[in-house]
């Protein structure tokens, strides 16, 4: 059974750098969602019965196909999106390295043995859950996606996948190359946009519903999942707060402001999105972020330069001005930036902002742009309260050389990932949940195949004699 009366025109693919049509895609409706999930459906009992190493080893295999055609990811990511190449290739290689590690850690993911009775036996036996549904995005289309498919598929799940409308060529490339290595029906991919997520989240026959991508769809999924008792994973989008406290080097702290607001032209999930600048190092700090946006360009040539792409599309560039021009009327100043530029494509320049109130869009939203917003405040304090003072909590960084004020930081932060000194960076297998609006559960990291798999516990006595007379 799936909902109703989706809008399943096609959907038209613009390279965001010209504007030039780059491909087009039908979307599936209610027909090829209920096939779809029907096949995986009936490839679900022989994928659960399938060894462990046997599964690690065919997603192994598929990791090792995805990082030979890594570069033609890469490439088909570039043209759909915007992102530059190189950020391309490493998200490419990423998605190979995921499926790899979970290839690793599936066959090593256990239950426990619990102290019962003598004569007894228990046990909690983690077992997979059904059919997985895993929806994604654009802004890091094949390692989120190989993120979400690998813990499934090495758990023991089946998956229906729907890559975004916004970067389905390659999405379906990678998905169609992981599935060549599985028994048919174990992952299958569906084209199309929003009301094709909708038709695939509500369907009464798929387990859990794995998205990652805005608040609002989030939302609409949760409610669809309230209504069938699919187990819904959620990584929506943040607000992400970046404190500068008083005796950092305001260059130094420029630097790493500068990358977390404009990496991938701001569209990375944890992208600096609001700056709480402490009033001591505030002119020096925003002199420093204003002639480092300037090195933010489209095609860098010298030697310092960086990549700033074109965001995902035009759609996406009047959401961020508007954040940006509300700012603007309500009195902030653009030391750079701000501007639509004129010309083809999706373009946007690295800005930076300072004079802005907590209750502007740009400090309250997530703008999802190339746009780092300055507030100075008097005190660390000050700056924690208002970062802590807020509904999203998916990452917050703070860069100060004062040990105290990052451990009041990270207890304080109502967030999932707290980064002292460094805006980007971890360890491997760290995984994080995030809280308040940003979603729920683990949605990455060796925790994720807990959440693909239901623990069962058994509890096994003796069978007692045959009572003869
Ligand atoms: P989006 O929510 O518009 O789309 C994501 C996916 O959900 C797409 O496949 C889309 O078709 C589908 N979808 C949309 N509406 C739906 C509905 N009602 N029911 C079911 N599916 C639906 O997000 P986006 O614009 O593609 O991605 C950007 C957002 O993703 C940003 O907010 C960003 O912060 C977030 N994001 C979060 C993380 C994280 O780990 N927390 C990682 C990457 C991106």
């Amino acid at each position: 059974m799936t909902t109703a009366v989706p809008d399943l025109a096609d959907i038209e693919i613009r390279d965001p750098a010209t504007d030039e049509v780059v491909g087009c895609v039908r979307p599936a409706g209610p027909e090829q969602v209920d096939d779809a999930v029907g096949r995986a459906v009936a490839a679900g009992a022989a994928w659960a019965r399938t060894s462990p190493a046997d599964r690690a080893g065919a997603v192994k295999d598929a990791a090792a196909a995805v990082r030979a055609v890594a570069e033609e990811l890469a490439r088909l990511n570039e043209s759909e999106t915007g992102r530059p190449y190189d950020d391309a290739l490493g998200g490419a290689l990423a998605a190979a390295g995921t499926l790899e590690q979970y290839a690793e850690l599936g066959p090593l993911h256990r239950g426990r043995s619990l102290q019962g009775n003598w004569s007894a036996t228990d046990l909690m036996v983690p077992g997979p859950r059904g059919v997985v549904a895993a929806i994604t995005p654009w802004n890091d289309p094949v390692a989120v996606a190989a993120g979400l498919i690998g813990a499934a598929l090495v758990t023991g799940n089946t998956v229906v996948h729907k890559p975004s409308e916004r970067s389905p060529h390659v999405g379906r490339r990678f998905a169609d190359l992981v599935a060549s290595f599985l028994p048919d029906g174990v992952l299958t991919v569906l084209d199309g946009a929003g009301p094709t997520g909708a038709l695939l989240s509500a369907h009464a026959a798929v387990d859990v519903v794995a998205h990652v991508g805005s608040i609002a769809a989030g939302r609409a999924i949760a409610e669809a999942a309230a209504g069938t008792g699919a187990k819904v994973l959620l990584e929506n989008g943040g607000n992400d707060p970046l404190i500068v406290d008083d005796g950092v080097d305001p260059v130094w702290a420029a630097g790493q402001a500068a990358l977390g607001s404009y990496a991938n032209g701001g569209q990375v999930c944890v992208s600096v999105e609001r700056i709480y600048c402490h009033a001591g190092v505030a002119d020096e700090f925003l002199a420093a972020l204003a002639e480092e946006a300037t090195r933010w360009v489209y095609r860098p040539s010298a030697e310092g330069e960086k990549a700033l792409g074109p965001l995902v599309d035009r759609r996406q560039r009047e959401h961020v001005h508007a954040h940006v021009a509300e700012a603007l009327q309500g009195g902030a100043v653009a030391h750079v930036g701000g501007a639509v530029p004129d010309g083809a494509g999706a373009f946007y320049p690295a800005t930076v902002l300072s004079g802005l109130t907590p209750q502007m869009r740009i400090v309250r939203e997530e703008t999802f742009g190339p746009v780092a917003p300055v507030r100075v405040v008097d005190s660390f304090e000050q700056g924690l309260a208002e970062a802590v003072d807020d509904p999203h909590g998916l990452a917050a960084t703070v860069l100060t050389p004062d040990m105290a004020h990052a451990q009041e930081a990270w207890r304080a932060l109502r967030v999932g990932t707290v980064k002292v000194n460094a805006v980007f960076g971890g360890a491997p297998g760290g995984a994080a949940e995030p809280r308040g609006l940003s979603g729920t559960g683990f949605g990455y990291g060796p925790e994720l195949l807990d959440e693909m798999t239901a623990t069962k516990t058994v509890h096994v006595e003796p069978c007692p004699p045959r009572h003869r007379p």
